[in-house]
């Protein structure tokens, strides 16, 4: 059902919630926009100005490396500068009401963390951009020390392995990993209600847990400004914007 204006969708919304035990919320970088961190589809998006490198090209050319941490370092102003915002927040005030166990989420910004998740908490199905990882050995680096040697002399190595660091994101064509994939199969698999806020659901396998958890009984609801491809099996769809829509189940 696709709610005819936002107060409806949000009073269903509010209905769906207090029946709910166990949410599972799923989110993409459309929740992120409102911290000004843009998108990938949305006109503007990430996508319309960089393609994005797949893992085959990063591991494969130094010159690439250095495009793909110079991107990263020219998008620092914005990642540092980004805070949790109303949807955030009231995913972060329906956990500490103890409905929520955990987020599933795509996103890398860390923002979920930032509003009150314990790290533990978050399932992270394409990592974090807030540190960096060697794709070798999986040393974890922090941002500001790659910072210094790629100003020194390009993409580093990991010192313990000699193999490229990367950001610790999953691109395309890299390994998804398995302990997220796992631990959200549970999440999507053992919840009532699964809210899929701010994503096209068209990365997969990420856009396969909606689904997935409407097949094993869950309520879906789709919480995106435009159409997806799955709101056909959403028990409800609010095509709003998702501060306006979730900023009334902020609780603190
Ligand atoms: P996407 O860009 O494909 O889809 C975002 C969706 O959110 C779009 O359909 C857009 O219309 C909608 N949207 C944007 N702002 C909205 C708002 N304020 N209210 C309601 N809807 C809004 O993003 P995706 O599905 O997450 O897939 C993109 C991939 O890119 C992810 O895997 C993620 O790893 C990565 N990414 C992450 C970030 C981040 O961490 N913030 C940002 C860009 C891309």
């Amino acid at each position: 059902m696709i709610a005819k204006d936002l107060h409806s969708g949000v009073e269903a919304l509010g209905n769906l919630i207090a029946e709910a035990s166990i949410i599972v919320p799923f989110t993409g970088a459309g929740i992120s926009t409102e911290s000004g961190i843009p998108d990938f589809r949305s006109p503007g998006g990430l996508w319309t100005r960089n393609r994005p490198i797949p893992f085959d090209e990063f591991v494969a050319s130094s010159d690439v490396r250095d495009e793909a941490w110079r991107r990263r370092f020219a998008m620092e102003p914005t990642f540092a500068a980004a805070k949790p915002g109303r949807g955030h927040r009231a995913l972060a005030s329906l956990y500490r009401a103890g409905k929520v166990p955990a987020i599933v989420t795509q996103n890398i910004d860390n923002l979920h963390q930032m509003s009150g998740f314990k790290s533990d908490h978050v399932v992270e199905l394409h990592g974090n951009t807030t540190y960096a990882r060697c794709i070798g050995c999986g040393r974890a680096y922090e941002l500001p020390w790659v910072k210094q040697r790629f100003d020194e002399s390009g993409a580093p190595d990991c010192t313990d392995c000699g193999d490229p660091i990367k950001a610790a994101t999953i691109s395309f064509g890299q390994a998804m990993p398995e302990d997220a994939m796992r631990r959200a199969t549970e999440l999507a698999q053992h919840c009532d209600l699964f809210l899929a806020i701010g994503s096209s659901l068209v990365v997969w396998p990420a856009a396969g847990f909606p689904m997935m958890a409407k097949n094993c009984g869950a309520k879906l609801v789709i919480i995106n400004n435009e159409p997806t491809e799955q709101d056909d099996i959403a028990d409800l769809v609010i095509r709003h914007d998702i501060g306006e829509t979730l900023g009334p189940f902020v609780s603190n």
